[in-house]
């Protein structure tokens, strides 16, 4: 079987090559399908958004198609960025993004916080797998850490007394919001194909 991924981040191309190499199944991205797709997030959730993504690759390369969407939700701000995240604070870097949100939370205790991750595969026959996964935390005070992406730097976690981006990839894969929802999608889709023979 071969599964379209509707992005074309090689990051996370690699992890779901990486999580699906065992099940019988070859992974490209849209551009290595031939897909010039932009679609627009008008979903009010991370699992709308991956589904949107996901149904339109799969209606226009008329093969089976993943979308995901991922965020962090802070609890103080009623659950913002949210899917905003990667567009908090308008156009801003990584760094002006933990920038902004640290400064909106500057009197702030409470600092308990999760990153979501959603993903949905979309198949031909309309059928649809869609798995979550979360990751809890709280928002640190300063940034620290060189490794990981967006919000990384303040993304502290308890029990491991660091960041998020303190942890090398398979540390935090191992934990992580998004290797979550993937060790589920990877459990369903084998059972999927298993039933479909
Ligand atoms: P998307 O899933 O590619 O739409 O990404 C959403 C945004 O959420 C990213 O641009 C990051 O700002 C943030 N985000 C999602 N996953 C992570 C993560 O693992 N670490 C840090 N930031 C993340």
């Amino acid at each position: 079987m071969r599964i379209i991924l509707a992005s074309n981040n090689k990051g996370k191309l690699r992890e779901l090559k990486e999580m699906l190499s065992e099940l019988d199944i070859e992974v490209m991205s849209q551009a290595e399908a031939g897909l010039d797709l932009d679609v627009e997030e008008t979903g009010s959730t991370f699992a709308e958004n991956a589904l949107l993504k996901a149904r339109a690759a799969c209606e226009a390369s008329g093969g089976a198609a993943v979308g995901d969407d991922s965020g962090l939700m802070v609890d103080a701000l009623g659950g913002e960025p949210g899917i905003y995240s990667a567009r908090y604070g308008g156009g801003l870097s990584d760094e002006g993004k933990c920038k902004l949100l640290l400064n909106n939370l500057k009197s702030v205790k409470q600092r308990d916080a999760k990153f979501v991750s959603s993903i949905a595969c979309v198949f031909p026959t309309g059928e649809v797998i869609t798995a979550e996964g979360e990751c809890r935390g709280e928002i640190s005070l300063e940034m620290r850490g060189e490794n990981g992406f967006g919000y990384d730097p303040i993304f502290y976690i308890r029990e491991l007394g660091r960041t998020m981006a303190e942890l090398s990839a398979e540390e935090k894969n191992a934990i992580s919001h998004r290797g979550r929802a993937l060790a589920v999608f990877k459990e369903k889709l084998k059972r999927f194909t298993e039933e479909i023979g």
